[in-house]
């Protein structure tokens, strides 16, 4: 029997791909894009086929076979192959720790029971493939025009869809949607958002308005077999809309014709961990390589948008209006709290607003971008604070659960029951959290429906899911929540947004922070008003009222004050007009972390490149680690990326045994 040589990538650090042997005859060989299982070391493990040839490198004494190919499973398509390079080479890591850990687990095991039972289950299935819409609503001018416009669209086409909250831009894309799949024949569409919260909503409206297609969602509390089904849906084309989080801008659409980026400018579109990606960046890229429409959407877009709309490079499509009918953007005032002091946390303004709604039936939200109780608890007697001891952090006091908590390693311990240092019985929680208001407004309002969504009380698989439910239906009359209730919801029955303590972000270092949090009030504020009729109000508690931030939030005036931003950041050279990478160097002792990024700094130079000192993070220690950074800068994309390439190289051959590091292109928290 004759044989090939399969190239196989692994999810591996270092060199990914590995040659490995296969019997079989001239003309019947594996195709690339199809999984394999071989060895490796002392494991066996699923890989990617990237190239099949006939000659190896490799001495024969060396060569092993490969133990199987996944035969029953279609090839990756050569265009998603190209976008698992791309954002290998763009984030400078090995092909195999990026293309591999973007399938579902259970396509990467040794045994194939789970994709064996997957795919009969599928063929099983009559798939639907009906695309007339039913009970379209109809749309107002500008919201045909945008549909129409993005519906209509050929070839590469970034859109910013720009439109103020409650606008309608679900409905735009649902019928620009609408248009496509009348139009291409099995057509798959990818619609993104940012928060899994967010989904169930949105795929109830899909799934009504488009009953005969097959819908797959893609996000990370999905089962794994729940993952592998739609994934595959999604793969074999069967899939017509496909609606998911970040994670799913990697998946396998071999017939996709439309991208759309619901609030675009949402933090969580970048991936924090392992391959730090963009989706949003993917996601363009992908238009891009396919050649296909994309629209990002948004009422606050990111400044990276919005400097791509200004500058003509994206077309720019506006809802001024929001849709319902006599629905307007819902009145800002400020509440001075040097002048009304709170009590609970709560000024006199907004307990009266809070009081008035309740007896109008109708509901409020609080919003407070901080869970657990308070915090910090600490001595008044000798000023001993609850510090984490494995981080530079506090431990939050979380008052149900009777713990303390560090938010930043998870350390749990129990509430003290003096203090530590002087024996003093009596702590005092600074500051205040969810849960602490939660309890002042129980006090104060005992007859009034409280419910509070954070992280803590949606820890059970689909307790937030339920949570929002009750909310929809009237149950609740007093909302609390961080910025898990912020986001996208379309609460029908709130006309009061009260929004605590927001001042901590005026004076934050990251030069970011005031883009989110003008993002973020914007986005909260437009949760109410939504259904029309009647005034709404949204009140924020501040000690520096007379900020321009506030201003510009009372005018609802995104466009001047990213303009401002924009401005500022030219000038102070930063993005989107200053290209960034981030070295983060990991290690037990400090002094290792700023030793390796000092080495990294002075290993290699090149032109048009700015390498800064290193320095520790702001958050120096986590988890008994310290941690150190070093930021490289520079005004051209291409000369960045050229650096790194080289600089990646130096990086691996240095010594490093007591310091673990990471590169991360476009950082976003610095
Ligand atoms: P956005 O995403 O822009 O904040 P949504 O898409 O959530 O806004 O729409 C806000 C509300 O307006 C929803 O309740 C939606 O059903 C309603 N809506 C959208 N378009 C229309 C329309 N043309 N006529 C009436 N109501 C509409
Ligand atoms: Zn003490
Ligand atoms: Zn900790």
């Amino acid at each position: 029997m004759s044989h090939c040589i399969l190239q196989i990538a692994l999810d591996t650090p270092l060199d990914s791909c590995f040659d490995y042997r296969w019997p079989c005859e001239p003309g019947h060989e594996p195709a690339v894009g199809q999984l394999a299982l071989v060895s490796f070391g002392r494991r066996e493990v699923v890989g990617l086929i990237v190239a099949v040839k006939q000659e190896t490198d490799v001495p024969p004494d060396k060569l092993k076979d490969a133990l199987a190919v996944r035969s029953q499973l279609a090839p990756l398509p050569e265009r998603w192959l190209a976008l698992a390079r791309f954002a290998a080479d763009y984030y400078q890591r090995p092909l195999g720790e990026v293309a591999l850990p973007a399938l579902p687990k259970n396509l990467r095991v040794p045994k194939t029971v789970a994709l064996d039972r997957a795919l009969k289950k599928l063929s099983n299935q009559e798939a639907r493939h009906d695309p007339t819409p039913a009970g379209m609503p109809v749309l107002n001018t500008a919201q045909q025009q945008a549909a129409d416009a993005i519906g209509s669209a050929q070839g590469f086409t970034p859109t910013l869809l720009y439109g103020v909250t409650g606008s309608g831009k679900t409905e735009v894309y649902l019928q620009a949607c609408a248009q496509v799949l009348a139009r291409e024949i099995d057509a798959q569409i990818l619609i993104l958002v940012p928060e899994i919260n967010l989904t169930p909503q949105l795929e109830a409206n899909i799934r009504a308005r488009f009953p005969g297609l097959e819908l797959a969602t893609l996000h990370s509390s999905l089962s794994e077999g729940e993952r592998l089904l739609n994934w595959l849906s999604a793969h074999q084309g069967r899939a017509r809309i496909i609606l998911g989080t970040r994670l799913a801008i990697l998946a396998s659409l071999p017939n996709l014709k439309l991208i759309v980026i619901d609030e675009e400018h949402d933090p969580s579109y970048k991936q924090q961990e392992g391959l730090r990606y963009s989706a949003r960046d993917l996601a363009v890229w992908r238009a891009h390589q396919l050649a296909i429409p994309i629209v990002l959407g948004s009422a606050t877009p990111s400044l990276e948008t919005w400097h791509h709309a200004r500058t003509k490079r994206y077309r720019m499509l506006e809802l001024r209006e929001r849709a319902v009918k006599d629905a307007v953007l819902p009145r800002v005032r400020l509440l001075d709290m040097e002048r009304d002091r709170p009590r609970d946390g709560l000024t006199s303004q907004l307990l009266a607003a809070l009081r008035q709604r309740l007896e109008r039936g109708e509901q409020s939200l609080l919003f407070l971008n901080r869970r657990g109780y308070a915090p910090v608890i600490c001595c008044d007697a000798c000023g001993w604070i609850s510090n984490c001891t494995r981080c530079t952090s506090f431990m939050v006091l979380h008052k149900p659960e009777h713990r303390l908590r560090c938010h930043h390693c998870s350390l749990e311990l129990r509430i003290p029951r003096s203090c530590p240092t002087c024996g003093n019985v009596d702590l005092q929680p600074l500051g205040r959290g969810t849960q602490r208001v939660e309890e002042g407004l129980q006090q104060m309002f005992p007859e009034a429906r409280i419910l509070r969504i954070d992280a803590d009380s949606t820890r059970r698989k689909g307790s937030a899911q339920a949570a929002f439910d009750t909310v929809h239906r009237g149950e609740v009359d007093i909302l609390v929540g961080t910025q898990m209730v912020a986001k996208g919801h379309d609460f029908k029955r709130l006309t009061l947004v009260g929004i605590l303590n927001p001042d901590t972000a005026l004076f934050s270092q990251d030069y970011r922070a005031s883009e989110r949090l003008f993002a973020q009030l914007m986005q909260v504020a437009g949760r109410a008003g939504r259904a029309g009729g009647g005034e709404s109000e949204v009140l924020v508690q501040t000690r520096y009222a007379s900020h321009p931030l506030y201003a510009a939030v009372t005018r609802h005036d995104y466009d001047r004050f990213a303009c401002g931003l924009l401005e500022e950041r030219r000038q102070a050279a930063l993005p989107p007009f200053m290209y960034q990478a981030l070295l983060r160097a990991e290690a037990r002792e400090l002094a290792d972390a700023i030793a390796f990024l000092t080495a990294a700094r002075d290993c290699l130079a090149a032109d048009a490149i700015v390498i800064n000192d290193p320095i520790p993070m702001t958050m120096t220690r986590v988890h008994n680690v310290e941690r150190a950074q070093l930021l490289v800068e520079s005004a051209s994309r291409p000369a960045l990326q050229a650096f790194l390439k080289a600089w990646v190289v130096e990086l691996r051959e240095m010594k490093t045994s007591r310091v673990r590091w990471s590169l991360e292109v476009d950082p976003v928290d610095i």
